[in-house]
């Protein structure tokens, strides 16, 4: 199973990303996580993006695609993957369509979580005090939230047009969001 997971800061990626990941044992994958660990660990690449991420801003999509490039090979190889915040804009997306067409890894399924700003101001205000990322203080969080609007948001209509999208109200309850997504792909998932 390849599926692909959209949505604005807080929406929930990350958590369902990894209950579907293991509900159907593919790798979980997440772009921002990906960064962050490098920036922790202080690598060459850390460094070039840490600012874009405490500032909110995307990471340069060459950038962001190096960083991605060997773990999605490896997932790709392994079967599949759940992919959390790439593609974050239509170039990647084509990125990822050139790249995965090269090795029969192409997405078939689009998650898209629907949540109101106001919702998740919410969830980044909570998150910044209980986890601390710097992202996450409000003026930061605003941003993320209006990148999403200009970059990201667009893709919902990208995968839309190629019949790949599936929309879930993510404004739910977790377990609730969880049950509707799992049901939304449970058709996809490949007999073993
Ligand atoms: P969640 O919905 O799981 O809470 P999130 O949207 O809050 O996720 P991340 O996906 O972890 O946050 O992204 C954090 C930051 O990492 C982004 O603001 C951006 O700077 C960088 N980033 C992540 N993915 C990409 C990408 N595909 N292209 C460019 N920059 C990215
Ligand atoms: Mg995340």
């Amino acid at each position: 199973m390849r599926v692909l997971l959209i949505g604005p800061p807080a929406s929930g990626k990350g958590t369902q990303g990894r209950r579907i990941a293991a509900h159907f044992d593919v790798p979980y994958l997440s772009s921002g996580e990906l960064l962050r660990s490098q920036v922790a660990a202080g690598t060459p690449l850390g460094h070039r993006v840490a600012d874009d991420l405490a500032a909110g801003d995307l990471v340069p999509d060459e950038v962001m695609l190096e960083a991605l490039r060997e773990p999605l090979h490896e997932a790709m190889s392994s079967g599949g993957y759940v992919l959390d915040g790439f593609p974050r804009n239509v170039a990647q997306a084509r990125e990822l369509e050139t790249f995965a067409a090269k090795i029969g890894g192409a997405p078939e399924i689009a998650v898209w979580f629907d949540v109101e700003d106001a919702e998740l101001l919410k969830r980044t205000r909570s998150r910044a005090l209980a986890e601390g990322r710097v992202d996450d203080v409000d003026k930061v969080a605003r941003h993320r939230i209006d990148v999403y609007a200009a970059a990201t948001a667009p893709l919902v209509d990208h995968y839309r047009a190629q019949g790949l999208l599936i929309r879930v109200d993510a404004a739910k309850p977790v377990d609730a969001v969880t049950g509707a997504v799992l049901a939304a792909l449970e058709p996809f998932a490949k007999l073993a």
